[in-house]
């Protein structure tokens, strides 16, 4: 390609809201531009990278024997209310109506759709397993479309779809799509993890995220130094303490604490570590409030929370109101000891091993210092619903956990018989029988691996490319084209001979002087950058740097075959 006959778009300037350094860097090299709130278009050069990213998914889903077709985005209501997610889905579905007025949603996810696929194509268990995907837009109306192609809401997703007869053949394939999927990060040069994943509503079955690391990740992992034990911090297990509960040693003594509501500051104020305190939660149970006891250097984990069968989904914090009617106290005094006794009292497995700690007084400006349970305080039930936090054991039992930030680029998923079994997707099976078939889901976010890439590889002049996702691999730079038509030559003749090598080259021909040219190839991340000049070609060699190296070198043509090999 010519750069002069390219649209190339550089910007200097970017707007204050791309908080992060893909976003900002993805506007700053002209590869997208915003529409709207979560909508981007693909420039020319941003879509180079994006095919180069479908290319090595596409190939690698089909080396996995998955099938590709093209489903459409726009999905008729009917389907969405067999499943019994037209409502349960949320705000995120689009909702749209045809001029019959007939309701639509635009495809957040294809469940459904492949679903409906399968049960009029599939009838005999012959045809299982079969694995089907596609690369297609897809639309989330995010409550906070942000970070660019990160989290937009239009963005492109690689969505497979497995059928089986039974959950061992449902469990091979998903071995083999993680296979892939590893193969995928892999080849595009990502450093990635993939961590178990919580399974959220659906429950029970086997799930990953592969997550790219990155400190701007929106994601929390925790990982072991002693195995390959790695978790969303959502879904990690907090060991119980292996040290039985000390017995109870001070008395129970009521303290004045007029003003101090925190555990930062009743621990201050008292002279106690907040790992002696216990921190009190109440929220909204299906029967009344339920109280959620943890140490005070612990956070909640909402995801364990929720499944609390005392809950119905997500925990949500009572009121002051309603915490004032249930305990005649407010917030920020509350605690486990003499809490009304329809309250029932859900304790952390850490906070449980605490003995003679320090908590709520159930009566505002007072704490209580010396309590221990089941002598002071009731315990309706021991249970992990902290978040698990640098140091700790690792749920394997060997090594301690670290703690580091992911962008999920890719979710694993074995769904069983959920939908298969709402849309009576059957086929008959060696004995003649109709059986629900099994299935497991598989996504990428492919224009959300761009973005990552970037997130992952970039300095103060701009991207820094794998080579697998670099828009072209080797920029020749024509230095002073006018003065210099022997340079010119040489410089396209050089061009050629790489295209003829199927070496993904671009020419910069578009006369600007060097610096301009250079800071626009680095900030657009060209991997190796060759200049063509009348002392390189008086001396026989060409300039070369690399993307990811502060200085030139001057080497032959054949060096640099070689280099590209
Ligand atoms: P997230 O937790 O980031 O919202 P998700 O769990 O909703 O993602 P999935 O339903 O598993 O996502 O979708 C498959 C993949 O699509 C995700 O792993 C992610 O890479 C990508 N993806 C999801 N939502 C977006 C978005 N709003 N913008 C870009 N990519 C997205
Ligand atoms: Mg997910």
């Amino acid at each position: 390609m010519r750069l002069s006959q390219f649209h190339l778009a550089t910007v200097k300037e970017v707007p204050a809201d791309a908080e992060i350094a893909s976003h900002r860097l993805m506007l700053r090299a002209g590869m997208i531009r915003r529409l709207a709130s979560g909508l981007y278009t693909w420039t020319p050069l941003g879509l180079r990278v994006l095919r180069k990213v479908e290319q090595v998914v596409r190939e690698e889903m089909n080396r996995a024997g998955a099938i590709e077709l093209l489903m459409p985005a726009v999905q008729p209501k009917e389907l969405w209310e067999e499943s019994g997610r037209w409502d349960k889905f949320g705000d995120q579905l689009l909702k749209i109506r045809d001029r019959k007025d007939q309701e639509f949603c635009f495809g957040p996810t294809h469940e459904e759709v492949i679903t409906d696929f399968a049960r009029n194509e599939l009838k005999s268990y012959k045809q299982l397993p079969v694995n089907f995907y596609q690369i297609q837009t897809k639309f989330r109306d995010e409550i906070r479309p942000r970070f660019g192609v990160m989290r937009a809401r239009e963005f492109l997703m690689k969505d497979a779809y497995s059928f089986h007869l039974s959950s061992e053949s449902l469990a091979d394939t998903y071995g083999a799509m993680y296979q892939a999927y590893s193969r995928i990060f892999n080849r595009l040069g990502l450093t990635f993890r993939a961590v178990q994943a919580d399974t959220g509503a659906i429950g029970g079955n086997a799930s990953h995220e592969f997550q790219v690391l990155a400190d701007s990740g929106e994601d929390a992992i925790a990982f072991s130094d002693g195995s390959d034990y790695a978790a969303n911090i959502e879904k990690a297990e907090a060991l119980a303490s292996s040290a039985a509960r000390p017995a109870p040693h001070a008395e129970l003594k009521r303290v004045d604490t007029p003003t101090q509501k925190t555990i930062a500051q009743v621990s201050a104020f008292l002279g106690v570590s907040p790992r002696q305190c216990i921190k009190t939660l109440l929220v909204r149970g299906r029967d009344g409030l339920v109280a959620l006891c943890l140490r005070g250097d612990h956070e909640i984990n909402e995801v364990k929370v929720s499944k609390l069968p005392e809950l119905s989904g997500e925990p949500v914090l009572a009121s002051e109101e309603e915490i004032l009617a249930a305990t005649n106290t407010r917030p920020g005094f509350i605690g486990p000891v003499g809490l009304p006794a329809d309250i029932p009292v859900i304790v952390d497995r850490d906070a449980a091993a605490l003995a003679d700690f320090v908590c709520g007084g159930n009566a505002d400006g007072t704490h209580y210092t010396g309590a221990n349970w089941e002598r002071d305080a009731r315990v309706s039930r021991v249970e992990d619903i902290r978040q698990v936090v640098e140091g700790d054991r690792s749920p394997d039992g060997h090594g301690s956990l670290h703690i580091a930030r992911g962008i999920e680029v890719g979710h694993i998923f074995q769904l069983g018989p959920k939908y298969a079994q709402a849309l009576d997707a059957t086929v008959l099976d060696d004995q003649g029988k109709s059986q629900v078939m099994m299935m497991g889901c598989y996504g990428i976010g492919v224009s959300r691996i761009v973005a990552a890439a970037i997130e992952q590889s970039h300095d103060e002049a701009g991207i820094i490319w794998p080579e697998a996702m670099a828009p072209w691999r080797v920029a020749v730079c024509i230095i002073n084209p006018k003065h210099s038509p022997e340079v010119r030559d040489a410089a396209e003749a050089l061009y050629r001979k790489l295209e003829q090598h199927g070496i993904e080259t671009v020419l910069d021909d578009r006369g600007l002087r060097p610096g301009q040219m250079f800071a626009d190839l680095e900030l657009i991340g060209i991997p190796h950058r060759v200049v063509v000049s009348e002392r390189g070609m008086a001396a026989g060699t060409l300039e070369y740097r690399n993307r990811g190296e502060s200085d030139n070198r001057a080497i032959t043509e054949d060096e640099l075959f070689t280099l590209l090999a």
